[in-house]
């Protein structure tokens, strides 16, 4: 066997492969995913268009008809929206265009994974904020670190995954007016929350790039579709990284048409938050546990002793460990999902609670 391990970059020593427990359950709520999938007439009508193209032909470099459907939808013209393979690609491209060797990356914690992951992988230097105890966001300690620590890029989940809090959009205005620090907003959640967008700013700030995916409300995340929205000169640095042809034809037609279904989107969203709503107030009855609420389709609940997310998982229920993330010791995250599923979830949660107790 031969020694490759200096032929790689000395980076990845300190990071994992991305790997979930759980891919099948019979109650899946732990990968934020929409519980509605797609009806089927909307489907049949995607999957006859496909069928109308030409398989052996490369799509276009970028998928100009989403581009121009998302460019009407938002308001904000072609040449400043960029899209990827999800919302995960797409922070990898724009990390990738940015000067990151050695350069300070301001990430509160916690937040979405991905973004320390690529930093530490391309060299960048992590700059960390804690939340506050409750998971919101602390306003003052991100301002501070940024005038402090002059970073050059600022990573904003709002509303956060884990932490389930939004930043207020008076706050979003304050930092970035703090710094010519590249500001990257996701707002992989924001449908659930009742925050102001931070696209409203993009024409006051040419250093902001909002992230949106279409995974979480829109309820395609099989499908793989994330966007930036940002200035025409960011957008062009990260169609320099961004692989040609990475949006397949399939992605598009079925990405233009959820956008001829905002109602249904709306009425998804809709009941998503309602659930949500009625599975906290029930979460809140239990004693043996602490629920944390959010602007997002999850919940965060705390809970003592046991291995409660492998029980529930032999219940058949898959939540996500959040354990191994900053502030989040005994932490597991649920997504909401359909009254009969969050109702199982409950029931099996309860059951398992009992036997933690009798053990
Ligand atoms: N950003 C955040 C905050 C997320 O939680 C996720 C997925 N869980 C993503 C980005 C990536 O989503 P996708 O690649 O499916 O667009």
């Amino acid at each position: 066997m031969m020694n490759l391990a200096h032929r790689f970059n000395p980076n990845l020593k300190s990071i994992q492969a991305f790997a979930l427990k759980a891919q099948k359950a019979k109650v899946k709520l732990n990968q934020n995913e929409n519980p509605f999938d797609l009806p089927l007439e909307i489907k049949e009508k995607v999957l006859q268009k496909f069928l109308n193209e030409q398989w052996n032909r490369y799509p276009s470099p970028a998928p100009f008809e989403l581009i121009k459907k998302l460019s009407e939808h938002h308001g904000v013209d072609s040449d400043r929206i960029v899209i990827c393979n999800g919302s995960n690609e797409l922070i990898y491209a724009i990390f990738l265009a940015l000067n990151l060797k050695d350069a300070p990356v301001l990430i509160p914690q916690p937040s979405f994974y991905l973004y320390g992951k690529i930093t530490k992988i391309l060299g960048g230097r992590i700059i960390e904020v804690f939340l506050n105890d409750d998971f919101s966001f602390n306003v003052d300690s991100i301002a501070h670190a940024i005038v402090d620590n002059k970073p050059g890029v600022v990573g904003l989940c709002s509303p956060n995954n884990p932490g389930g809090k939004s930043l207020k959009f008076d706050d979003v205005k304050f930092l970035i007016s703090l710094s010519d620090a590249i500001f990257i907003i996701d707002e992989a959640y924001f449908e659930f929350s009742s925050e102001r967008s931070a696209v409203e700013l993009l024409d006051e700030f040419s250093n902001l790039i909002v992230i949106r995916t279409m995974s979480k409300a829109f309820g395609l995340a099989g499908i793989r579709i994330g966007y930036a929205l940002t200035s025409k000169e960011i957008a062009d640095e990260i169609k320099k990284v961004r692989l040609p042809f990475t949006i397949d034809r399939f992605a598009e037609l079925t990405a233009i048409e959820i956008l001829n279904h905002l109602d249904l989107v709306k009425r998804n969203v809709n009941y998503i938050i309602e659930q949500k709503e009625w599975l906290y107030n029930e979460l809140c009855k239990i004693d043996e546990i602490k629920v944390f609420n959010t602007e997002t389709n999850f919940l965060l609940v705390k809970v003592d002793g046991g291995e409660v997310v492998d029980m529930l998982l032999e219940e058949g229920v898959a939540v996500r460990d959040m354990s191994s993330y900053p502030m989040m010791d005994k932490i597991f995250r649920v997504t909401v999902g359909t009254f009969e599923e969050n109702r199982y979830f409950l029931n099996a949660l309860k059951k398992v609670l009992t036997k933690v107790k009798a053990s």
